[in-house]
């Protein structure tokens, strides 16, 4: 009999056990070597089983084992012990309260948000990079003390299931989940009623949304769950899938999340008693109108202007960018936006044209997200330093005039969470050298302290860490195959299929074009021979989820596993389904060699590799990403690239050339030349020198420490600056700063250079030799502190266009007849043809950069 419905039961803890509660559903225990062990005395075959599931194992276990547990004292100390030093985490002043006792101007509050959330794997509420990239920021915020809120969905499916059908296709299962058998409670109000959000639709439809919270350390991550008895059946499905439905039903869970997600917020803190928070960062474009939502509450409830509505929003907000393809960005058809947003019920105050302006493109008829990200935000950037350059030309046409290089988006590159990502074996070998408090792991000088190691115990740790992937690998194999239909006597080679002391490869990631799964099947020949060497074989594993809508990404499957399912090779290469975060840190933790071949840029970063790389796994990949600014020549191998070809074709066969050269010729060679120890001292000796550099770079304490300084510390200072109170007028600043901008649009038609003169050069001017220039200006409705006025100065190419010009800020020199004058004096900068020009820019001190109105006028 199947059952109609399923709840989950929670197990009534004996008192003196009640502390596990608090260990159980705080999500801090995942990142937490010692409480994984405790939960594992309770009964570890059961943790096992239920997949290290802490909630689960306490609604599993017996309860006479409880009752033992309750009057076992070695149990109990540790338990007392680690539930302080839970406390302790949670109310400690950390590295953020520590910098703000100097910067008072820092942020109270910071909201994140993010369509999807990686944070353990007994909450799957994630579907790749971007999901686990916010899972490591709030657990990483946690860690350095963030007074962040984060904001998602609650999916009841969460992302598919994979399996394999016998003849390699992916198939899909949603295993429905239960938010009560979940780390979960729901925010309730002080009558202890839940929270109910809601947000009115089309046809006089409301969509209302329960708000989870999980809590992540310190981190509250508010959930929106739309599955509900108040919604009718269409409204229940809002928040059914990850990426699972239509336009429609995608455009409603980014409302749901964006506006949804600012009015959980507000309930949030109103009911906890916290500060609201100032900065509000969106993580990729598709919570983005969380700003719309903060514009209607300043303009309904606080009584602003649009205009000066807009300026404060666009203050205190940051966008951060994932998208190198402009294929890639979330767009939806103007019609349907207009059908959500026109009628004035779901955002009174807020006009329908403007919202239009914020999401407009070159297609008319399409609204863009990321463009409203960038419309939204004073603060953009990519997430490595190609990225930032690739976004920057990509969103060029948002800046027109401006060169590329000086589009206001920045970058910070992604890390990972090291408490997540690093074997314990690793965090073991870091105590032996630094102590128990492993924060200075940041300190790039501590990751030296590697050079004491002796090579022999660096790679004792690798060659263990290999063979718990072997028996996982083996373990996976077997069900896979059980679930494809084969009988268990046929599997007798599983239990010898791949090797611990084979050089073993992963590869393991999402499933779309770019990545190029098969690039390693090029040549399957080659490569056949290469898993075949007699002395220095590889083994390969390869595992990744295709989008369920894509049946490209699902043959490029089959043609994997038909290649691996064969007798020949099937004990050394493997598709393994299910890649997940389980799957993925024992990958990341045995294998020797971490390959990436994406098709250059469009990886923005990546964040695999560095995870690989946190245990001493060298990468071989193409320049793309995180591995473009940082691979140093021998911290792993390069592909090259052929990324100017057109030929598509001959693009990637060149490429998987590059690719079974470098294994062939070095990769396999360093792993299998061993000393009289059968240590392989240059191979140990790249560990070493990967563990080093990267280690220190890879972290994302590193990447949330430079989001705060660089971007959330600036927008709570600009939120500061504009919310001033000028003359007793509340938002007096904002309202000076949305007149000027209006006025800066409106003249900006007839700012022109009427004239610009030089002299002072000598006949033959020399390096240095100075050059003077005067501009004439018109400004129209602006004054000369309104605006720079800029010499640009530099080589020219052939067609005279500047190429990495100087700049230099001219001064005002008077006003004869109503006609500016500004002017300059300037060392020639470099030798050969130069040129110059001057420049028109907007200028005010609460814009974050004269670009950022993309307002110029070139003479
Ligand atoms: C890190 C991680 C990813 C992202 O990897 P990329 O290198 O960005 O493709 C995807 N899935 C899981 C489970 C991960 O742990």
């Amino acid at each position: 009999m199947k059952a109609l419905r399923r709840f989950t039961v929670r197990a009534h803890l004996p008192d003196r056990l009640s502390a596990l509660e608090r260990l159980s559903t705080n999500l801090r225990w995942s990142w937490d070597e010692p409480t994984q062990e405790l939960f594992a005395t309770i009964d570890s075959a059961l943790w096992e089983q239920l997949g290290r599931d802490p909630v689960a194992l306490l609604g599993g276990v017996s309860p006479r084992r409880l009752d033992e547990l309750a009057v076992d004292d070695g149990f109990l100390a540790r338990l007392d012990a680690l539930a302080d030093a839970l406390d302790t985490y949670l109310t400690q002043p950390m590295w953020y309260q520590e910098q703000r006792e100097a910067q008072p101007s820092w942020p109270t509050g910071i909201a994140y948000f993010s369509m999807e959330f990686g944070v353990a794997e007994v909450l799957p509420n994630y579907s790749g990079g971007l999901g686990i990239l916010a899972g490591d920021h709030l657990k990483s915020a946690s860690d350095l003390g963030l007074p962040l809120i984060a904001v998602g969905l609650y999916y009841r499916s969460g992302y598919f299931r994979q399996s394999l059908t016998a003849d390699g296709w992916q198939h899909e299962d949603y295993p429905s989940l239960d938010p009560q058998g979940l780390p979960l409670r729901l925010l309730t109000d002080s009558a202890g009623d839940p929270v109910l959000v809601s947000l009115d639709m089309p046809d006089d439809a409301r969509l209302n949304a329960q708000v989870w919270i999980a809590q992540v350390g310190r981190i509250p991550l508010l959930l929106l769950d739309s599955d509900i008895p108040d919604n009718d059946h269409d409204m229940r499905s809002v928040t059914d899938r990850l990426y699972g439905g239509d336009q429609e039903h995608r455009i409603r869970q980014e409302l749901l999340a964006g506006i949804g997600g600012v009015r959980a917020i507000r309930a949030f803190t109103a009911v906890e008693g916290l500060p609201e928070p100032q900065v509000f960062h969106m993580n990729e474009g598709h919570a983005g109108f969380l700003g719309v939502e903060r514009i209607r509450e300043l303009v309904t409830d606080g009584g602003l202007e649009f205009d000066t509505a807009l300026t404060v929003v666009r203050s205190s907000t940051v966008f951060t960018t994932h998208t190198p393809v402009p294929a890639g960005i979330d767009r939806f058809p103007v019609e349907m936006v207009e059908r959500y947003l026109g009628s004035s019920r779901l955002l009174p105050g807020v006009p329908l044209e403007r919202i239009l302006g914020f999401g407009a493109e070159d297609d008319p008829t399409k609204f863009n997200m990321a463009h409203m990200g960038l419309r939204l935000a004073q603060r953009a950037n990519g997430v490595s330093l190609l990225h930032g350059q690739v976004s920057r030309g990509m969103f060029n046409d948002l800046w027109k005039g401006f060169d590329q290089d000086e589009v206001p988006i920045g970058s910070i590159t992604n890390g990972v969470h090291a408490p997540t990502w690093a074997a314990p074996q690793w965090v073991q070998l870091a105590r032996e050298l630094v102590g128990e408090d492993l924060g200075s792991l940041s300190e790039a000088d501590t990751w030296q302290r590697l050079q004491q190691v002796d090579p022999g115990h660096l790679w004792w740790i690798r060659s263990q860490l290999r063979d718990l992937l072997v028996a996982d690998v083996r373990r996976r194999l077997r069900r896979s195959w059980l679930e494809r239909g084969a009988a268990e006597a046929e599997l007798g080679w599983i239990a010898n299929a791949f090797d611990p002391g084979v050089l073993t490869v992963g590869f393991a990631r999402r499933v779309p074009t770019y990545k190029r799964l098969t690039l390693m099947l090029r040549d399957p020949d080659r490569l056949e021979k290469l898993l075949l060497d007699d002395e220095r074989p590889v083994q390969l594993i390869v595992a990744g989820k295709s989008h369920p809508a894509d049946d490209g990404g699902k043959a490029l499957i089959q043609q994997i596993v038909r290649f691996a399912d064969r007798p020949a090779v099937r004990h050394r290469i493997a598709f393994l389904p299910d890649y997940d975060m389980s799957m993925a840190r024992l990958l990341y933790w045995g294998c020797d060699v971490w390959l990436n071949n994406p098709l250059r840029p469009l990886e923005a970063c990546g964040t695999s590799g560095m995870k690989s790389a946190l245990n001493g796994g060298l990468n071989l990949s193409i320049r793309d990403g995180w591995w473009d600014e940082w691979y140093d020549g021998e911290n792993g191998w390069e592909i090259p690239t052929a990324d100017g070809l057109a030929d598509e074709a001959r693009r990637d066969d060149l490429e998987a050339t590059a690719l079974y050269d470098l294994l062939e010729k070095s990769v396999t060679t360093s792993f299998y030349e061993r000393d009289e120890n059968g240590v392989p001292q240059r191979w140990v000796e790249m560990v070493r020198h990967t563990l080093q550099v990267l280690g220190p770079k890879v972290l994302a304490s590193r990447m949330v420490r430079d989001y705060t300084e660089k971007y959330y510390a600036p927008a709570a200072q600009s939120l500061h600056r504009t919310i001033e109170e000028v003359d007793g007028v509340p938002f007096g600043a904002a309202i000076e700063l949305a007149a000027y901008c209006e006025r800066a649009r409106r003249s900006w038609p007839r700012v022109e250079i009427t004239d610009v003169d030089s002299y002072g050069l000598p006949d033959t001017p020399l390096l240095g030799s100075e050059l003077t220039l005067t501009a004439t200006v018109q400004l129209d409705e602006l004054g000369p502190d309104e605006v720079v006025v800029e010499a640009v100065v530099g080589r020219v190419d052939a067609s005279d266009v500047l190429l990495d010009p100087v700049t230099v800020r001219m001064a005002h020199a008077g006003s004869p007849d109503g006609i500016e004058l500004f002017t300059a004096t300037i060392p020639l900068p470099v030798a050969g043809p130069v040129g110059y020009t001057v420049r028109v820019l907007p200028h005010h001190r609460l814009l974050a950069a004269d670009s950022e109105l993309g307002l110029v006028a070139l003479a």
